[in-house]
């Protein structure tokens, strides 16, 4: 678990300016949404908190420490995407245990912490399948048990759910609500759905062209939202 605090987060891509000030606090053990319309700066600000992408000017630190200059695999964060991303060639137990070959961890510890993994997410069936041999939703369950198995910190989910049809991504919510449940662990999910951010979240922040428009609880966002871009982005269907 660990508290993670963005302080003034600025990201510019030549002259683009596309974060403009982020000021956070994700404390230990909170499951924060990021909502915000297509382009204003979610999968920016995901890509700097795990490392991949530099801050312009800005401090970020998780437990107190100042992160800016640690390295991805040294932050203790694991990030899951919307595509999947599985190496097609591995089966489903060489796919999650892969970033674990790399980091050095023995083929014990491997197998344990996979067969674990598995196991809560209900596709210890398919340890020795290929991926192309998945439904779409076990696919997304090997990319979350993926990063399960890395122990992280920290969790970051980029729209996880939007390339899955309606009725898998209720199913899958309820998986995630069920990894918030039984991990505790600190967990910022990024999303263009309310509904996945009303239900799932303790906390919301609604982004808007780099810029954080209101922070706040579900219900607060909804019955109190600072303007018309938050009332319409929360209180309007998808
Ligand atoms: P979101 O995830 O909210 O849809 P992004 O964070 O992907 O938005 O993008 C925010 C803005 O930054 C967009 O205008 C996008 O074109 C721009 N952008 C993102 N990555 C890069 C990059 N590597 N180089 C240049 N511009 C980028
Ligand atoms: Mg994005």
């Amino acid at each position: 678990m660990a508290k993670l605090e963005l302080k003034n987060i600025r990201k510019s891509f030549g002259s683009a300016e596309v974060l403009k000030g982020i000021d956070l606090t994700v404390e230990d053990g909170e499951f924060v949404a990021f909502v915000g319309p297509s382009g204003c700066g979610k999968s920016t600000l995901l890509r700097l908190i795990c490392g991949l992408d530099e801050i312009t000017s800005g401090q970020m630190a998780i437990d107190g420490e100042l992160v800016n200059d640690v390295p991805p695999a040294k932050r203790g964060i694991a990030m899951v995407f919307q595509s999947y991303a599985l190496y097609p060639h591995m089966t489903v137990a060489e796919n999650m245990g892969y970033a674990l070959r790399l980091a050095g961890i023995s083929k014990e510890e491997i197998a344990a912490r996979v067969a674990k993994a598995a196991q809560k997410l209900r596709i210890d069936p398919y340890l020795e399948r290929k991926p192309r041999q998945l439904s779409g939703g076990q696919r997304q369950r090997v990319a979350i048990g993926r990063a399960i198995v890395r122990e992280p910190r920290i969790f970051l989910f980029d729209e996880p759910l939007s390339n899955l049809d309606a009725a898998l991504r209720v199913e899958m919510r309820i998986e995630i609500a069920r990894m918030k449940e039984t991990l505790g662990t600190t967990m910022v999910y990024v999303t263009h759905d309310q509904i996945e951010a009303m239900t799932l979240a303790d906390k919301i922040v609604v982004l808007n062209a780099g810029r954080v428009e209101q922070i706040g609880s579900p219900l607060n966002l909804y019955n109190k939202p600072v303007n018309r871009f938050v009332a319409g982005f929360i209180g309007s269907p998808k």
